[in-house]
């Protein structure tokens, strides 16, 4: 294969960077976490994301940063907070780029199953990940872990249709049940303030699509 690149948006930030980068973002997603548990507690509907463990900006630009340091961090990071109500998303970063350099789910996924937030909110549609979902009929999820697999793309403007929604949470079911699955999209629609792929109306649609499968895949 003739040398591509990396992705349409290259990292920017060297790993040591990266890693104190991560420090931060932990430590400011931490105080974030703890006040607002602290605050909404009383209300037992209220889940909190951790957004996001940085694959692409750090473990695959440097594959010796061993990601069990980073679950560590995280898990250091939300101890005393409910973890079946703290959902964390695995990220290969958000963009259209060839990711063929991702580092592969069946590379990682006993690691990331030691995470101690329940939810596992991962890019599971997208044309380099869309076949992983199958690692969790030999991966036996435990028990108190829910999946969030994403069945809308937010990298393009195609408007899925609501069939093929329900064929991928429909995937989902058939291996860990329905009680642990909520269809979501595959990351956000923008990583940042100004850039965006998808045209936000489109986005919406998008959305609706999410739904409209979701209710066909009840
Ligand atoms: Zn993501």
């Amino acid at each position: 294969m003739s040398k591509l690149p990396a992705s349409c948006c290259e990292a920017r930030l060297l790993v040591p960077a990266a890693v104190a980068a991560l420090v931060v973002e932990v430590g400011i997603v931490v105080g974030r976490l703890h006040h607002q548990l602290g605050v909404g507690l009383a209300d037992a509907s209220v889940h909190l994301g951790v957004d996001r463990l940085g694959l692409y900006m750090l473990h695959a630009r440097d594959p010796a940063v061993p990601l069990a340091d980073s679950i560590g961090a995280l898990n250091d990071a939300i101890a005393g907070l409910p973890s079946e109500r703290v959902r964390f998303h695995v990220c290969w970063g958000n963009n259209e780029g060839p990711h063929h350099l991702d580092i592969e789910l069946k590379d990682i996924l006993d690691v990331l199953l030691t995470a101690q937030p329940a939810g596992l909110v991962l890019e599971s549609c997208n044309p380099r990940h869309g076949h992983e979902w199958k690692l969790f009929a030999a991966s036996k999820l435990p028990d108190e872990k829910y999946v969030v697999p994403g069945v809308i793309d937010t990298t393009t403007n195609f408007i899925e249709h609501p069939e093929l929604v329900a064929q991928r949470i429909r995937q989902w079911v058939d291996l860990v049940g329905s009680e642990r699955v909520i269809a979501g999209t595959d990351c956000g629609f923008a990583t940042w303030a100004g850039p965006r792929r998808v045209v936000p109306s489109i986005a919406w649609a998008k959305l609706e699509s999410l739904v409209a499968g979701a209710r066909l895949a009840s």
